[in-house]
């Protein structure tokens, strides 16, 4: 069996962090058993998809590295669906609706009241046609057939399907419902796999038995927990936290990956640098049930140490003009994103301004004539300190301190070892020189 897998996101905004995990956890599910994964945008509601979001949704993924092996549409599927509904209706598994939203929501309430379940109640096959009124339409749930799966993440499941309401699959004007469509893609997509979020779970109690009645063998299914925000609920902010928001903070689509692979798993979260070793891990047993929290800071420390075992080819296109793998190995510690580099690029080879106390000034002139007299080999700033130690009698912070300051114009910074290499004999000489004339 070929595993198939999907990511089926509806294009009415931009993917968020929810929708981007259960892409990820598609994609490694047809990867680690070398099967396919296919994207289907589900955009039967005519009116709120857009254009842009379908574009915005391929460039998420492919910025992700998701990539997919097939792309179907369903605004292109409705002679196929229009089929399957004939065929469900022939057989009475399909039936037309007449009832307002208005009658439906008082019944509701009605029925709320006296302490029942809000369950539509199927109408009389020769109760009278309102006049006028064109017909929408449910499935009919097979009400002897009690619905039971076992999850890939939850395990068992039961439904009795008289608890449930026959849902609506088709609106007056014809357009689609989400759950009709999906189960017909489903099938003739042949998807081996569904994995989406838990508040799906219902949906798939109603879908099985739209594979049932359209004679169809059901894939796997595994539910997700939900993701919470670090304030609690996951909805308003991640749910409007875009993948833009995250380029724009320096975050690498790598750290994104890593993170969501992960979270809410019994894994560790771990920075690696290729997903290989998270697809090989993926296995639905190891996913807990309860909802996941996604901290933002936590990313951010997982961008860092990503960045920090990041080789320079990876990086190395999207690096300053200059920089060599040597240069990249020296400064990688010392970044949370890609964009300081920039910052240390430019005290290796710009210009550096240094605020040096006044009894540090000796000091670093009697540097510049140490600096001056070194043969600059290996390591010029083990040689560079060796000597000033024993001329100054200097040691520790005193020692250090100031050639920092006057080399980097920073306190802190990469090692220096690695540094002074790069900046060179003669930058390294001509920085001393004017922060002992300051
Ligand atoms: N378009 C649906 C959604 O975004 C797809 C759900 C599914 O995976 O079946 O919720």
């Amino acid at each position: 069996m070929t595993v198939i897998t999907r990511f089926a996101p509806s294009p009415t905004g931009n993917l968020h962090v929810g929708n981007v995990r259960t892409a990820l956890h598609n994609w490694m599910w047809a990867k680690k058993h070398g099967g396919k994964f296919l994207l289907r945008i589900d955009d039967t509601d005519l009116e709120r998809s857009k254009e842009a979001y379908v574009d915005g949704i391929r460039a998420d993924l492919r910025w992700l590295g998701l990539d997919w092996d097939g792309e179907e549409r369903q605004s292109a599927r409705f002679d196929l669906y229009e089929r399957r509904f004939e065929e469900l209706k022939a057989v009475g598994r399909v039936y037309a609706c007449y009832e307002t939203p208005e009658e439906l929501d008082l019944r509701r309430k009605v029925l709320l009241g006296r302490g029942l379940p809000p369950v539509y109640e199927r109408k009389d096959a020769d109760a009278p046609v309102p006049e006028g009124r064109a017909p929408h339409w449910r499935f009919k749930l097979d009400h002897e057939a009690m619905i039971e799966w076992t999850d890939l993440v939850r395990g068992p499941q039961h439904f009795d399907p008289k608890l449930m309401s026959d849902p609506v699959i088709r609106r007056a004007d014809g357009s689609w419902l989400y759950m009709l469509p999906s189960a017909i893609d489903d099938i003739d997509m042949g998807i081996t796999h569904v994995v989406r979020g838990e508040d799906h779970v219902t949906n798939t109690a109603t879908q099985l038995q739209m594979f049932a009645a359209l004679g169809a063998t059901p894939p796997h299914f595994a539910h997700e927990a939900l993701l919470t925000g670090t304030e609690g609920k996951l909805s308003k902010r991640l749910g409007s936290l875009g993948m833009d928001a995250f380029k724009e903070r320096g975050i690498e689509p790598m750290a994104i990956i890593a993170l969501l692979a992960r979270l809410g798993t019994s894994e560790p979260v771990e920075p690696v640098t290729t997903a290989s070793p998270l697809v090989a891990t993926i296995d639905f047993g190891h996913f807990g049930r309860a909802p996941a929290r996604f901290d933002e800071e936590e990313l951010a420390q997982l961008n860092a140490k990503i960045l920090h075992h990041t080789d320079f080819a990876t990086v190395a296109d999207r690096l300053p003009d200059g920089m060599d793998a040597v240069a990249w190995d020296a400064i990688r510690p010392n970044i949370s994103t890609l964009a300081d580099v920039a910052d240390w690029w430019s005290v290796v080879s710009g210009e550096v301004n240094a605020d040096i106390p006044a009894e540090d000034r000796d000091y670093l002139a009697e540097a510049v004539k140490i600096a001056a007299s070194l043969a600059w080999d290996a390591d010029p700033w083990h040689a560079l300190t060796d000597a000033l130690k024993a001329s100054s009698g200097r040691k520790g912070k005193a020692l250090f301190l100031p050639l920092r300051q006057a080399l980097t114009g920073h306190d802190h910074g990469p090692d220096m070892k690695a540094l002074l290499p790069l900046i060179g004999q003669a930058r390294a000489i001509a920085r001393l020189e004017k922060a002992a004339a300051n």
